[in-house]
């Protein structure tokens, strides 16, 4: 599959201020120009990043570039969360899963999109926002994307860079998406405090060129592969 589904709102489920721009930039913002009313709700302010290019309060910073960077996606709506960064996983789920629940109950996504269950990048608070979104899909019965790289991509990043992404391989892969990363890179610019040159997140963009991966984890009955 290359395309997207037919969502008319779409809600995405993340852990930190840039992950719906560094991990799920082009794919918001392709839905967002398809007319989908794309809602993000992000766990954490940030604050525990090692990255701090800008001087100041990084959960305020964080909170700041978040929403001019939804801006620039096409995002309709932010709903950002004071969980701690780094500590989701330690937070009682049911807790987690009442607040993004109220949050879909507003939003009535037609679908849901996170991170892979992987947490993609190998930081534990995308497993714990992933795991909520599963729940939300489910406990909605609407579908769910999860994003993903291919494991080349993942294993060349992590011999360059030492870093600890987990990919999958391409037979794992459903949807396979030409995205047009121009409001992507314009909300990366709105994060300065994290988008450091030489960081990782620039040779995943060489590597990952026009396309973007993404695996059903779950779907409603009349959308995706069975
Ligand atoms: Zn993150």
């Amino acid at each position: 599959m290359s395309a997207l589904p037919e969502w008319g709102s779409v809600l995405a489920i993340v852990a930190h201020p840039d992950d719906e721009s560094f991990g799920l930039g082009a794919v918001l913002s392709a839905f967002a120009d398809s007319g989908a009313r794309v809602h993000v709700l992000c766990f954490t302010r940030g604050e525990a990043s090692t990255l701090h290019a800008v001087t100041g309060d990084l959960a305020t910073l964080r909170a700041d570039e978040l929403r001019s960077a939804a801006a620039q996606l096409g995002i309709v709506d932010v709903r950002l969360l004071a969980f701690p960064d780094g500590g989701l996983a330690g937070i009682d789920h049911g807790v987690l899963l009442a607040d993004a629940l109220a949050y879909a109950e507003e939003v009535e996504p037609d679908g849901l999109i996170a991170f892979d269950p992987s947490g993609v990048t190998g930081h534990p608070d995308h497993r714990a926002a992933t795991a909520v979104a599963a729940q939300v899909s489910t406990m909605r019965a609407v579908g769910m994307l999860g994003w993903t790289v291919p494991d080349s991509v993942a294993r060349a990043l992590n011999s360059e860079c030492g870093s600890s992404f987990s990919g999958h391989a391409p037979g794992d892969i459903d949807i396979t998406l030409t995205v047009d990363r121009t409001h992507q890179r314009a909300a990366v610019d709105c994060h300065p405090s994290q988008a450091v040159p030489g960081s990782v997140l620039w040779r995943r963009l060489d590597l990952l060129g026009q396309h973007e991966h993404l695996r059903w984890l779950h779907h409603a009955r009349e959308e995706g592969p069975s």
